[in-house]
């Protein structure tokens, strides 16, 4: 597509031609984000004193779109600009030079209520995609020869949203390349897993690619067959499927030192094993994917279905039964509610309870209006989007560090900002509870706010669990027998059906690929359990391998692994093309580098509140009660870190 009377094409993010007649535009305004409104009205316009005057938000917060504007505010801002968007409907929608830089600090300010620090704006801006639609997008391809090309083959591992990605920005730059899934679908964790009620906990808007078109979300927290459809869209959108070869699984890679290549084993649909040929290995496996079974006596004796959430078995009916589910994260804190009312008895067995945080739109549908603002009105949508990015942003990570000066005997703080963030979060629980003082002691953690994965909350899972028949069992297990669970006091709990809901092998990255690098060394045994890379990217002894949320690159903190992933493509793939720009064959990042990323990283992330030692159990942890899976990292900090590598930190051969 390209704007009448030139060649230059048209960016989809500054919106689609409308016709819509003026009371239609005046119903859609009902039902937009005012304070995103504004932001687009100063490019419709090209007037800044739409954010310059007293209508403004009074407030920023994670996952709320209004700025707490009271509704007299809201109204004034809908009148001034239905006029202003009638004109430009009239005016054949042409849009008016884009703000200048300092207009953009004033917009985004605008929108954080603060001001914004200069120092992290770019990456911001660079969202936006104000100018193109796509800021990420491979332009370096032209500048190697084809035969060059045609020499450097990659092989991804995984098709979930970080492998599509991989393949995307590959065909930008004209690389051969081939995905290796080992399902039968595109889409990684969103398709796998499918227990009711498996939704997204970060805002949709903000969890999906920055340069794909996001006005078709249904709800402002997708739900998995949402997601699915999304990755397979742009899977057919980008042209990968003839990439992909699904049900194919990589079971073992060594890299070849002579030839300075990868040797890939896969077990093919058939069961066969084939051996693929590969300059650079991208790995995007995920980090949170192999589920994790717990260790619980008699395990095998149950005599009825058994399943782990994540792979729900969708041929077992639990209407009516007695079911009983094993573990509580964000996984059963999903599941509860959503078959509470179908099972005839929901008992769940949580060890720690969890930290929860409200948040009214997570089960909400985006309305029409919503959706009507971001096919058209120009940049409403990726202001939008910077609504969720910018609380989302770590920006605020200083709060998750311990402060050695805050004594707490109780274990229950690490610091005065985090004592009143355990209150707020207690209030919330109790406000819910209050009038069941068993239930109450029961949900409320007895360690630190956001120690674990802390999740969205509307009300669901308190409400489940005061339902007559569900059970919150905090005790713990003691076996599981044929029908049911005994927990340590000796209480038989009988059970139909059991769900493990007991998560991830978080800690084991790459598992249980055996990865084979430099002189024959096994990437398990230098690992042991402190798994570390490079920026989570890039493993000394491993050259030509990129991992996609390898250690150390978890987000507990905000953000998106969406956007995350986008950071990491953009570093492989600048790390792909000076290689090969540079003529060179193998690129390796440093011992030195890696290591001192590696010290840097513990000293930071071992004073935040996920590895305190108050959180005892935590899938963050690993068995010493060390964190390598998270990043410590503001996503700013991060975003500036992976815009290209640095070949100081690297050797090239
Ligand atoms: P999880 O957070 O690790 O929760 C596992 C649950 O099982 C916890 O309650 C855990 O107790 C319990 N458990 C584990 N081993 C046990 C044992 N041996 N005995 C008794 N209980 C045991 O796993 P998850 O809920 O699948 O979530 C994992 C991660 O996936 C999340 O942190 C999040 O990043 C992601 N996720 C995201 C979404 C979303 O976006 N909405 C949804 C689901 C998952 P303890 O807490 O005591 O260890």
């Amino acid at each position: 597509m390209t704007s009448p009377g030139s060649d230059t094409p048209v960016n989809p993010h500054a919106g689609l031609p409308f016709t819509d007649d003026d009371a239609t535009i005046a119903a859609m305004l009902e039902e937009v984000s005012i304070p995103a409104l504004m932001c687009s009205m100063v490019h419709l316009t090209g007037d800044p004193s739409w954010v310059r005057g007293d209508i403004r938000p009074q407030g920023l917060f994670l996952n709320e779109y209004q700025g707490y504007m009271p509704e007299e505010m809201k109204a004034q801002a809908r009148a001034l600009a239905l006029p202003a968007i009638a004109a430009y409907r009239d005016g054949g929608g042409v849009l008016p030079p884009p703000p200048s830089r300092e207009v953009l600090h004033e917009m985004m300010s605008y929108l954080a209520c603060e001001e914004t620090d200069p120092a992290v704006e770019p990456m911001f801006i660079t969202d936006l995609n104000l100018d193109v639609a796509d800021s990420g997008r491979i332009t370096w391809g032209a500048a190697v020869s084809a035969e060059v090309k045609a020499d450097a083959p990659v092989l991804v591992i995984g098709a979930g949203e970080a492998g599509l990605l991989a393949g995307i920005r590959l065909q930008e730059a004209g690389l051969p390349f081939v995905i290796v899934e080992k399902n039968a679908g595109p889409g990684g964790t969103w398709y796998e897993n499918r227990y009711p009620g498996a939704r997204v906990d970060v805002g949709s808007h903000f969890y999906c690619y920055s340069f794909e078109p996001a006005d078709h979300w249904t709800e402002y927290f997708s739900q998995q067959p949402e997601l699915q459809e999304y990755f397979e869209r742009v899977m057919e959108h980008h042209a990968l499927v003839p990439h992909i070869r699904f049900g194919t699984e990589v079971t073992a890679m060594a890299f070849d030192d002579a030839a300075g290549r990868w040797s890939v084993e896969v077990r093919t649909p058939d069961g066969s094993a084939e051996t693929l040929d590969a300059r650079f290995v991208i790995s995007c496996v995920g980090a949170l994917n192999r589920p994790k079974w717990p260790d619980i006596p008699g395990i095998d004796d149950f005599a009825g279905p058994k399943f782990h959430s994540a792979a729900w078995d969708e041929s077992v009916d639990h209407r009516g039964t007695r079911f009983a589910m094993i573990g509580a994260g964000a996984s059963g804190f999903q599941i509860a509610p959503t078959i509470a009312d179908e099972v005839e008895t929901l008992t769940v067995f949580q060890r720690t309870a969890q930290w929860m945080f409200p948040n009214p739109n997570y089960h909400m549908p985006v309305p029409a209006g919503d959706k009507w603002a971001m096919r058209h009105l120009p940049f409403y949508g990726r202001w939008f989007r910077f609504l969720t990015f910018y609380p989302g942003a770590g920006l605020t990570i200083e709060n998750s560090r311990v402060d050695p000066a805050y004594v707490d005997d109780r274990g229950l703080a690490i610091s005065a900002g985090n004592e009143f963030t355990r209150q707020m979060f207690t209030d919330w629980i109790t406000s819910q509870v209050g009038d069941d003082p068993e239930l109450l002691a029961k949900v409320v953690p007895d360690y630190p706010a956001t120690g674990k994965r802390t999740l969205q909350d509307n009300g669901s899972w308190l409400a489940c669990l005061k339902k007559p028949n569900v059970r919150l069992v905090r005790t713990g297990i003691e076996k599981i027998v044929v029908d049911g669970v005994v927990t340590v006091d000796g209480t038989h709990h009988p059970a139909d059906v059991l769900c493990f809901a007991t998560g991830f092998r978080h800690t084991e990255y790459l598992w249980p690929m055996e990865v084979r690098g430099t002189g024959g060394r096994l990437l398990h045994e230098q690992w042991g359990d402190r798994p570390s890379a490079y920026l989570g990217i890039a493993i000394a002894g491993f050259p030509n391998l990129f991992c996609v949320y390898g250690p150390g690159t978890n987000l507990a903190h905000g953000g998106s692994l969406i956007f995350q992933s986008e950071c990491q493509i953009n570093y492989a793939m600048d790390a792909i093309g000076q290689t090969l720009q540079g003529g060179h064959r193998v690129c390796a990042v440093t011992q030195e580098a890696h290591d001192r990323y590696a010290e840097h990283y513990q000293s930071e992330i071992s004073q935040m509140v996920w590895a305190h030692p108050s959180v005892e159990h935590s899938h963050y942890k690993n068995a010493r009660g060390e964190v390598w899976t998270l990043s410590p990292w503001p996503i700013p900090t991060y975003w500036t870190w992976t815009r290209a590598l640095d070949p100081t930190d690297y050797t090239f051969t």
